[in-house]
């Protein structure tokens, strides 16, 4: 058969893991498609460091989180190890690009400042529902927008995006098809910058992303919502999202989404019982089963 002809613009994906606990069959598994997506397509794969979290993030997790990358099989072209064309690797090092992005939003007036602490919005709600996804805020500090900036000294604020309510944001998954979410109704205003002077989630991952030419995202199915988040993002800072392929969630036997207190399905402790990367690999039809 005649070869495809190389595409013109390259595959670039990554793998994006938070070093505050030890990587466990979950992680392993979404990355792994990653990888094997990555290699299907002879595109190349990024590693990069989320350890924004500072208080959990912890140096003995970065090293144990590259071992475990190594011994169970994964290579990357780029990353916090040896570096690469869109260094640095690690979140915590890339601040300024990330505040660059804030003072955009914030200069064009798509972000407020928000004195609610989780308590507050959950007590707002009429029926706060335990999902996997944060309660829809309910814009209480849409009103005041503004006026507690005046006041230099009034205390550390998040600062929320307020999306165009009921706006649908689509996309197609390449593994879920059309995905379609209200603004306003499926997801409300959200955390872009924190109180304690951090990125949100939301913004670093889009802010990096863009950075670092990722043209496909590989995660989990439960970030859906936040892809459509990402995307109102992606719009009003001009930048070209990526594709985005969302993975099933790794469950236990009952249906509980693995986390990071199932630990004897850590890759450590896996590993310390004998186990090898295709012996784990060979795991995940069981858990999932
Ligand atoms: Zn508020």
């Amino acid at each position: 058969m005649p070869a495809e002809p190389p595409s013109p613009i390259s595959y670039r994906g990554r793998l994006a893991p938070s070093p505050t606990g030890f990587l466990h069959l979950g992680h392993a598994r979404t990355f792994w498609i990653a990888q094997e997506r990555a290699q299907s397509h002879r595109g190349a794969l990024v590693l990069r460091n989320e350890d924004l979290d500072r208080a959990r993030s912890k140096r003995e997790f970065i090293t144990a989180m590259l071992e475990d990358l190594h011994w169970f099989g994964f290579q990357w072209q780029e990353g916090p190890d040896f570096g690469g064309p869109f260094a640095p690797y690690s979140q915590s090092q890339r601040l300024n690009l990330y505040r660059g992005a804030f003072e955009k939003l914030r200069a064009a007036g798509f972000v407020y400042p928000c004195v609610c602490s989780r308590q507050d919005v959950l007590r707002a709600l009429q029926a706060p529902h335990a999902g996997e996804d944060e309660p829809v805020y309910p814009g209480t500090c849409r009103a005041t927008k503004g006026n507690l900036v005046q006041n230099s000294n009034a205390a550390p604020v998040n600062w929320r995006f307020q999306v165009p309510d009921g706006e649908t944001v689509s996309f197609v998954d390449l593994r879920l098809g059309p995905q379609h979410f209200v603004a306003g109704r499926d997801f409300g205003d959200f955390v872009i910058w924190r109180h304690d002077d951090l990125p949100s989630y939301q913004l670093a991952v889009v802010v990096d992303d863009a950075a670092m030419a990722i043209t496909e995202v590989v995660r989990g199915e439960d970030l859906l919502k936040s892809t459509a988040r990402q995307l109102l993002l992606y719009k009003v800072l001009g930048l070209t999202p990526p594709k985005f392929y969302h993975c099933p969630l790794v469950t236990d036997q009952s249906g509980v989404r693995l986390a990071k207190r199932h630990d004897v399905l850590g890759l450590r402790a896996l590993r310390a019982t004998g186990a090898t990367p295709e012996s784990v690999r060979a795991l995940w039809g069981a858990v999932t089963s």
